[in-house]
């Protein structure tokens, strides 16, 4: 988990919740079964401009275990305080409420929102420095405080599926560290340098995960006195797996 600027809303946005809040409060008058989850799902289609804008300022990543989600599913809004739960329903059509996570964080978290000490237990990216409370050995997450022991509880950070998508990237991160140190090529160095830098940005998936391993394994590359230009994120994944697929062989030699 990463810190991530939400931003203000886009533009129109607080005349819309005032509209979706007011139908909200109107079908809950009509049917009294009404649940919150059932009327967000009625009005999904209408909210599918702001759902692309959260994903654009989320990074196209789950805010809480940094999969990316594009080739898996639709940008999908979930709520920090969750909806179901009825002291939450005033968050409902907060801007500062939503934000994107895959279903299985989501699903795990559910209606669960305990308290540490006065403070959600639940870490909340756009509010919290992530780094303060998680730390990461290669793959393996820690709760390094309660709410951030809390929070992998509640989500599952250490779920074993998600902990292996986290090692197969970590795997092409090192095959990329190999190659920017020692590969035969000028070029093909360059390139896996800047593929690295592009793997500590935002944008990339397990972003925390792989600072924390580059901090460790090329400290000046992943904590630079300046900071590094930002290298493009188009095309990002595809660029890493073609790099190390097309120098397996020679990575494998300098292992
Ligand atoms: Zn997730």
């Amino acid at each position: 988990m990463i810190h991530i600027e939400r931003g203000s809303p886009p533009p129109g946005f607080e005349e819309k919740a005032t509209e979706l809040a007011r139908r909200w409060g109107e079908a809950r008058s009509r049917e009294s079964k009404l649940t919150a989850s059932t009327f967000r799902q009625r009005i999904r289609p209408e909210l599918r401009a702001e759902a692309a804008e959260l994903s654009k300022r989320f990074r196209r990543k789950c805010a809480f275990c940094e999969a990316r989600m594009e080739h898996v599913q639709h940008p999908h809004i979930e709520h920090y305080r969750p909806k179901g739960r009825s002291e939450f329903e005033a968050y409902m059509f907060d801007w500062d409420n939503w934000l994107l996570s895959c279903g299985r964080c989501n699903e795990s978290k559910w209606k669960h929102f305990p308290d540490c000490s006065g403070m959600p237990c639940l870490l909340d990216p756009a509010f919290d420095q992530p780094g303060q409370h998680l730390a990461f050995h290669r793959q393996d997450i820690e709760g390094l405080t309660e709410r951030g022991r809390e929070t992998v509880r509640l989500l599952g950070l250490d779920r074993p599926p998600l902990a292996r998508e986290r090692a197969s990237w970590l795997v092409r991160v090192g095959s990329l560290l190999l190659l920017a140190a020692c590969a035969k090529e000028k070029r093909v160095q360059s390139e896996a340098r800047q593929l690295l830098i592009w793997c500590l940005q935002d944008d990339a998936p397990f972003a925390a995960m792989t600072r924390a391993w580059l901090s460790h394994e090329a400290p000046r590359l992943a904590n630079p006195a300046q900071p590094h230009p930002r290298v493009s994120e188009a095309d990002g994944l595809n660029r890493v797996a073609r790099l190390v697929a097309e120098h397996r062989a020679e990575t494998q030699q300098l292992i």
